[in-house]
């Protein structure tokens, strides 16, 4: 399985950076969400994939008819929260208010209410795993939220599955989990199919990296494929490097896979899992091996 998703924000949404994070600020930056996302199912309708967009609800509250029309064009219509914040800086009262407030203007824009979500920066960590109990008591049953290898905004390196899988919470409720899937460098694990390592590395490694998978869960943003963008303010070099390296060839590249690679959304991929023989992990398991 292969599945194509893609989170829906716009170009001045980077996490943990000063000069972006207030949201008062962001009815100042001048949008490109319009632009991106109609590259995006312009794409998507070349190549027949119908693909699961998490949607902030910032856009779907500033720019409603663009998240409609992503719906209207039958693609699955997921949650990316609201403000866009880093889990583990919020209290579970604070994100619990985002995640409801997320879920109403999606709803609002599209119709649906969603049942799938992701965190922001991919960031519920150890000390944050009381957020799979706040996601599951609202409605949620699908988070593709946990990056099992080591990243700048958490992740959970320990997390002892790089598929499928189900976790009971730590007040007993269950979710269906889609975790970012990894290749090995070096035994290190690498998350090859979204961010930098999919622009940088030569296209046949990616290419065997996609072929040795049985399993790769995907993730870009409108801003991955858009080189016109402005360069977010407050910017390290490094980060400045890896946010803006290869955006010029980078939807030729992912095109180039769509013509060899079946790829589906997590709401096909749900019905292709058997849940009968998916590892059930309980919370004490996210960190458990390295
Ligand atoms: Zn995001």
């Amino acid at each position: 399985m292969n599945i194509l998703t893609f989170d829906i924000e716009d170009w001045f949404h980077i996490l943990d950076n000063p000069k972006t994070v207030d949201i008062e600020q962001w009815n100042s930056f001048p949008s490109r969400i319009d632009s991106g996302v109609s590259r995006l199912l312009d794409f998507c309708d070349r190549t027949g994939v119908k693909a699961t967009f998490f949607i902030l609800g910032w856009v779907a509250e500033t720019a409603p008819e663009i998240v409609a029309e992503i719906s209207r064009r039958g693609h699955e219509i997921a949650c990316h929260s609201y403000r866009h914040q880093l889990v583990y800086s919020q209290t579970p009262e604070e994100f619990e208010r985002d995640l409801a407030m997320a879920l109403d203007h999606i709803e609002a824009a599209t119709g649906i209410r969603p049942t799938a979500y992701r965190a922001p920066g991919f960031s519920i960590t150890r000390e944050s795993t009381w957020a799979f109990d706040i996601l599951a008591r609202n409605g949620i049953d699908t988070d593709a939220s946990v990056f099992p290898a080591l990243r700048a905004h958490g992740g959970l390196p320990g997390f002892p599955s790089g598929e499928p899988c189900h976790l009971e919470t730590i007040s007993g409720q269950h979710l269906k989990i889609f975790p970012m899937s990894y290749g090995r460098v070096f035994g290190r694990r690498i998350v090859f199919s979204g961010g930098g390592y999919f622009r940088l590395l030569p296209y046949s490694a990616l290419k065997l990296g996609f072929d040795r998978s049985d399993y790769v869960m995907t993730y870009f943003h409108p801003r991955d494929f858009d080189p016109e963008q402005p360069i977010v303010p407050g910017l390290g070099p490094v980060r400045q490097f890896k946010s803006y390296v290869g955006l010029g060839t980078s939807l030729a590249r992912l095109e180039r896979l769509a013509d060899k690679i079946d790829f589906i959304s997590i709401g096909e991929a749900i019905i292709r899992t058997d849940w009968s023989s998916v590892p059930l992990l309980a919370s004490g398991d996210l960190f458990s091996t390295a």
